[in-house]
């Protein structure tokens, strides 16, 4: 398929790591970290990608930003299949694609001043008018000029956060890849950061891909969710509809967990019990079906298929013609 209207196309797309243990590094199994994900996202758009630690959202980001290899899938950026290409062959759509990561700090080089991090991706590219591009884009983010002489260590969480964002945008890309940008800030200057992100997506044209464990901020920023509980895409709806009409089962739950009292503090407690499944060795069948209040008998050996109800759609066995 190829649309004009689609920007990034990922299809069926598998990630999983090899696991080594003892002296000589034997693979001793393999992580699902993403075990079939397919989805797209059209320009302008924020496509949420929500879920408990441990899902496979950043492996999914990170594939789309060819930071790890895929083992399966495919990758289209623009009509072009891209998770096969070498660096070489990857450097025309370089610019196009860029992150900003959850630590501020690890990603920036403290020894490093603030211009010379935000006019980094410049020099690399060999492009000129370095100083002008950079004040430009402090100004943009909202750094005092003044600061471009600082280093990392000087700044708060929610400033280096900032050249996070301008050293991303100096490229001028067309989609960001934004993962948990927000969680570790305090939730004071969360929502500053969060706005920044949306007034910087209306003034540039931007399209996002947003990350979070934390449903409240996607629904604050995504015009579309996507939800995923053990490396698959359980759900998507655009974001009014998910919210207002939540279908698959941990959905709900993960809205339930949302009204706990303090959603900010890291993992949402979804009230689902136990631990995570093991991404070793997923559940056969529905992935979901050992802690789901409404599983059928045929949930624990069928895997559901994904399928349109309404305006969403769901990959549950309660939605099939025959349930009852
Ligand atoms: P999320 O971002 O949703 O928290 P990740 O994509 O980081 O999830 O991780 C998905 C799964 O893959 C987890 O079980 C994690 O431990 C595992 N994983 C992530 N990166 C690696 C790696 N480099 N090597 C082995 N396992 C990994
Ligand atoms: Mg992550």
């Amino acid at each position: 398929m190829s649309d004009a209207k689609v920007l990034l196309e990922v299809n069926n797309l598998i990630k999983h790591y090899p696991v080594r243990r003892g002296l000589f590094g034997r693979v001793s199994g393999q992580v699902h970290a993403v075990d079939g994900v397919t989805f797209s996202v059209a320009p302008g758009e924020t496509l949420g990608l929500v879920g408990e630690s441990g899902c496979g959202k950043s492996t999914t980001g990170k594939a789309v930003l060819k930071l790890v290899e895929p083992t399966g899938g495919s990758i289209n950026w623009r009509g072009t299949r891209i998770d096969g290409l070498s660096a070489a062959e990857m450097r025309p759509f370089r610019r196009e694609l860029q992150a900003v990561f959850q630590d501020p700090y690890s990603s920036l080089n403290p020894r490093k001043s603030i211009a010379a991090i935000i006019a980094l991706p410049l020099r690399v590219h060999g492009i000129a008018g370095e100083r002008e591009k950079v004040s430009e884009m402090m100004e943009l983010v909202g750094l005092p000029a003044r600061l471009a002489d600082s280093y990392p260590g000087q700044l708060s969480g929610g400033q280096r956060q900032r050249v996070a964002i301008a050293r991303a945008l100096i490229m001028r890309p067309e989609i960001v890849i934004c993962d948990e940008p927000t969680s570790a800030l305090d939730v004071s200057v969360q929502s500053q950061i969060l706005n920044l992100l949306q007034r910087l997506r209306r003034e540039l044209g931007l399209t996002y891909i947003f990350i979070s464990h934390n449903l409240a901020v996607v629904e604050h920023i995504a015009t579309r969710v996507a939800v995923m509980y053990l490396g698959r895409i359980v759900e998507e709806a655009e974001t009014a509809t998910l919210f207002a009409a939540p279908r698959h089962p941990y959905t709900r739950a993960l809205l339930a967990s949302v009204l706990t009292p303090d959603p900010a503090l890291g993992i949402p407690d979804t009230g689902l019990g136990i631990a995570f499944p093991n991404p070793l060795d997923p559940p056969p069948g529905c992935r979901f079906h050992p802690r789901c209040g409404e599983a059928l008998p045929r949930c624990s050996t069928q895997a559901p298929r994904r399928r349109a109800v309404e305006r969403s759609t769901v990959e549950c066995h309660l939605y099939e013609e025959s349930a009852p």
